[in-house]
């Protein structure tokens, strides 16, 4: 008889199935365990004695993963048969799992304190990675040769069999303090605990501290002592207890910010503190590698919930640094979007990427400084500079993107095609027709035909520059909006004549209502704040159907010179935009005869348009992408389809 414990996952990466062949290792229990596209399936024999000690230790060095869905286990006679999917051993890039962390807060353990401490199943690989393929020798660790007790490690832990990284305190990377008189080099465990105490205090004190963490340079500050910083910051909730006390937050987001993939999420604020610091939301990020968790532990024990923290680069100003000398590669961190029971990538390379992609032809893609490349058989989607030399028979290039090649068959592509292939071929619907909507600043309705994207609905092209006079000449009595426009509000009008062509629709929408936060998001989070009901109805289009931005605009000014709240508009803004898809898609489903909806690009991932897209075109159930960001970064993989 055999007992079969199944566990939906939706990704193609391997650390949680490679975790539970580990922990069967070393329980010596024999186990068979398997991934297959949606599922992770572990066989045991039910008679085996070790079992039931086996699942409850399962369940302790498990970690939550956003991947991870429903599970269940049932007994079977016949062993069932399932379709495993190949497994390419890439680094990875997400939290240490639950059994090094307890290394790290171990006192006996020789990685008590030490931030680099991973396993063959965690921890931030990536950032040393050189060059493909992944070994030691292509990694900066290679210039750290392992102590003997590290050595030994490599031949008998079962999660650190001849794992590439193995490094602790004696023969790992070694840290130092500077602040602007002094030096400390950490040399031993007690050194390490003392440099994060000393950080954390300093933090809480109200001081800056610049460090350097395996996800680049992040300048860590107490938000209430240095109120001046917090725009445009990261709040780091150190403490899981505290989310609820300051965080308007549901299950899935809770789940999500503790994941072992640790992505940022904007959510609600709660706590009159938080609400005073960051206004209605708040981008969130729970501790995510060993140099922030270690110094969140300390910020804890100093009596904080919280700190926040800027992504920078090595010249920031700050009161202590504290970093290392290996050389890292950073990557841009991942946004998640969630609404009820539904999680999307918004954007970001980490935890996504590296990635293996199936793909028959032999092509490079490049965009966005990612590129797909042929590694020994497998096709890898990561950094660009990472690849060390690119052989294929072609190349396409993103059109905007800054690359200099020899390639004889050299293409290029824009982002709305390759994004909505990305979709079409993450839910294997290639060759099939369908409509999609690319959403990215500006707004393209978009018709693929079984072989290539077309732009249907294209938007009008908008340039921020010399705006007046594209209002004023855009119908009967815009002029007049124009003049009043100026006596009401005079600065805005100004600064509204001065701007830069480049600027798009909502960076101009936010300046136009006066925003703080002069940008998308600025607009979303004046929108979450809104808690009535809709009805404000704002022009989108005067001609054919296209989205017109200068009418947009012009509808926004006469709201505002008739009092209507910001908050009230910022919400009618994203109805109106949802209300104009509705509109326009059943449209264009007719018309090609197809019934399948495809949505991308980043401004989707929004709260207001989110809830409004789902009542006008849900009934069609939109496709998204599954394991791919929906914004730019899904186009290097899209392109494999062009
Ligand atoms: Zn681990
Ligand atoms: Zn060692």
């Amino acid at each position: 008889m055999y007992f079969i414990f199944e566990m939906e996952f939706s990704s193609n990466k391997n650390y949680i199935t490679q975790l539970i062949r580990a922990f069967a290792l070393k329980k010596e229990i024999m186990a068979e365990v398997l991934q297959t596209n949606e599922k992770i399936i572990l066989i045991c024999n039910q008679e085996d004695e070790k079992l039931e000690s086996f699942l409850l230790g399962l369940e302790e060095i498990l970690p939550s993963s956003l991947f991870l869905g429903k599970s269940k286990h049932y007994f079977s006679e016949e062993k069932p048969l399932y379709a495993p999917i190949n497994e390419v051993e890439l680094p990875l890039n997400i939290a240490p799992c639950p059994t090094c962390q307890k290394e790290m807060f171990d006192v006996s353990s020789r990685r008590y304190y030490y931030p680099f401490t991973s396993c063959n199943n965690c921890g931030s690989q990536h950032p040393f990675l050189t060059k493909y393929p992944y070994k030691r020798a292509n990694t900066t660790m290679k210039f750290l040769v392992p102590c003997k007790e590290c050595e030994n490690e490599a031949k008998v832990n079962a999660l650190r069999l001849d794992y590439k990284l193995i490094s602790c305190i004696e023969c790992g990377i070694s840290i130092r303090m500077l602040d602007k008189e002094s030096e400390h080099l950490a040399h031993n465990k007690g050194d390490f605990r003392k440099l994060f105490e000393v950080s954390g205090g300093a933090v809480a004190a109200g001081k800056s501290v610049l460090m350097k963490t395996q996800h680049g340079y992040r300048k860590f500050f107490n938000p209430k002592n240095n109120k001046d910083l917090v725009s445009g910051t990261t709040l780091l909730i150190a403490s899981a207890t505290a989310i609820n006390t300051h965080l308007m937050i549901v299950e899935q987001e809770f789940n999500a910010l503790l994941s072992i993939e640790r992505p940022l999420l904007r959510v609600a604020t709660k706590s009159d503190e938080l609400k005073e610091l960051y206004g209605s939301s708040v981008l969130v990020k729970y501790p995510d590698e060993g140099m922030t968790m270690l110094l969140a532990k300390e910020v804890i024990s100093a009596g904080l919930d919280y700190i926040a923290y800027k992504e920078c680069d090595e010249n920031e100003d700050a009161d202590f640094l504290v970093d290392f000398d290996m050389p890292i590669q950073t990557q841009k961190d991942t946004k998640i979007f969630i609404n009820q029971d539904v999680t999307l990538f918004v954007s970001g390379e980490r935890v996504l990427y590296p990635t293996q992609v199936q793909s028959a032809i032999n092509r490079v893609s490049v965009a966005h400084g990612l590129a797909c490349v042929n590694v020994e058989g497998n096709n890898i989607i990561d950094s660009l500079e990472i690849f060390d030399a690119i052989h294929a028979d072609e190349i396409y290039i993103y059109e905007n993107e800054d690359l200099e090649t020899e390639a004889a068959h050299e293409k290029q592509f824009n982002q709305y095609e390759a994004s909505m292939l990305s979709v079409i071929a993450e839910h294997g619907k290639l060759g099939q027709k369908a409509v999609g909507v690319h959403f990215d600043g500006s707004l393209n309705f978009l018709y693929y035909n079984g072989t290539k994207v077309i732009n249907a609905v294209p938007a009008i092209d908008f340039e921020s520059d010399n705006l007046w006079e594209k209002i004023s000449t855009l119908r009967d009595g815009s002029d007049r909006l124009v003049g009043n426009y100026k006596k009401a509000y005079p600065e805005i009008w100004e600064r509204l004549d001065n701007l830069e062509g480049d600027m798009d629709i909502f960076e101009v929408t936010a300046i136009t209502l006066g925003l703080e936060d002069e940008s998308f998001e600025g607009i979303s989070a004046q929108a979450l704040s809104f808690l009535g009901k809709g009805g404000l109805q704002i022009d989108t289009k005067v001609k054919d159907n296209r989205f017109d931005n200068y009418a947009f605009l012009t509808s926004i000014m006469s709201y505002q010179l008739g009092d209507v709240e910001n908050d009230y508009m910022c919400y009618s803004i994203y109805e109106s935009f949802g209300d104009y898809i509705g509109e326009i898609i059943p449209q264009l489903l007719e018309k090609v005869k197809t019934n399948t909806v495809i949505l991308t690009g980043e401004t989707f991932a929004n709260q207001s348009l989110y809830a409004r897209i789902q009542k006008t075109i849900g009934q069609y159930k939109p496709l998204t992408n599954k394991n791919l960001p929906m914004g730019k970064e899904n186009a290097v993989y899209g392109a494999l389809y062009l």
